[in-house]
């Protein structure tokens, strides 16, 4: 039977700079980064993919939603009236990105208003969110996202977490750190960046980060270090590092986890395996940092070649 992932979260408008000035409109954000190369990479047959959000009734919410369906996710939403989508732009000043944010007041920040919409998910069905789908929300938002994805965990649904630690959507540091230590602490895979983790919570190196969070609870932690090695470890203390195989041009890190993350589930829901997982993950990842933006064109065929590129 086909497995779903469901990944949960915000979606948002994005505009980006072109040559000559013109700024082009698209539609990215992390959750959903990993649902689109999720479903990009995946067999349609094996794997429904699945997205789940709040948006409004304005026509920027139909264009994302359209896009959305365009790319084959099965999406799930709750409907605020009278609100607008999240947006944010890309500013480029002599070839460096900076980023600017709206998404104060965007739909998605109601989502928990609407988990009765959530699509009903069965053992072996991964759920997988964010510290920004936690963060974008009102405390009783958070409180109530949590208790559902708890019920899900309970039931037999994997749930994975990626910290995605981001200070300024949270009132305070305590209030972040607090809040990612109880969402991580209902997922069985936990996938933390470590750059992000030993600046927020003071972590000396990955294994330190991996212990906090098996610690807490995970069954298996993959500490992703930017170039460096990937480190896997597991609540039994088995585990491994990963070197992923270096990029000569980068272009653009954008989504470098959020693809990561896609080619890491996809595999380990297909096969089980956690090596060959995170090998996956770097591959594409690699594929993602190598050209601009946050959603890169990707097809099986490309990812395959990428794959056999790599040391075994
Ligand atoms: P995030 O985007 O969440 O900050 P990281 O920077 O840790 O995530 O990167 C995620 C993954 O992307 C890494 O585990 C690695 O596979 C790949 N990656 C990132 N930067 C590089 C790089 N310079 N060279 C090769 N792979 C990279």
């Amino acid at each position: 039977m086909a497995h779903r992932l469901l990944a949960l979260g915000e979606c948002m408008v994005e505009l980006s700079p072109e040559e000559g000035g013109d700024y082009c409109v698209g539609f990215a954000g992390d959750t959903f980064n990993t649902a689109w190369y999720a479903r990009r990479i995946a067999p349609d047959a094996a794997l429904d993919v699945a997205y789940f959000t709040a948006v409004s009734d304005d026509d920027q919410s139909a264009r994302m939603l359209r896009f959305m369906r365009d790319a084959g996710i099965d999406v799930h939403t709750g409907t605020v009236a009278g609100g607008t989508p999240g947006l944010y732009m890309i500013f480029l000043d002599e070839g460096e990105r900076s980023f600017g944010y709206w998404r104060s007041d965007s739909a998605a920040r109601h989502l928990a208003d609407h988990l009765e919409r959530m699509p009903e998910l069965v053992p072996g069905d991964i759920a997988y969110f964010s510290g920004i789908t936690v963060a974008i929300l009102p405390p009783e938002g958070r409180r109530s996202l949590l208790d559902k994805l708890q019920n899900c965990a309970d039931k037999g649904v994997t749930v994975v977490f990626d910290p995605n630690l981001r200070p300024r959507l949270w009132a305070s540091a305590e209030d972040m750190r607090e809040w990612t230590m109880k969402a991580a602490g209902i997922a069985k895979i936990v996938l933390p960046s470590f750059d992000d983790e030993a600046a927020v919570f003071g972590d000396t190196d990955a294994a330190a980060t991996a212990e906090r969070y098996l610690g807490n609870g995970a069954r298996i932690a993959v500490v992703k270090n930017g170039p460096g090695a990937v480190l896997v470890k597991d609540r039994d203390g088995d585990g491994f590092q990963y070197l992923p195989e270096p990029v000569e041009a980068i272009c653009d890190t954008t989504a470098a986890g959020d693809s990561f993350n896609a080619a890491f589930l996809v595999d380990y829901l297909d096969r089980n395996r956690l090596r060959e997982a995170v090998r996956a993950g770097c591959a594409l990842a690699r594929h993602v940092i190598a050209h601009r933006g946050a959603l890169v064109p990707v097809s099986r065929m490309d990812l395959s070649r990428e794959k056999t590129a790599l040391p075994a």
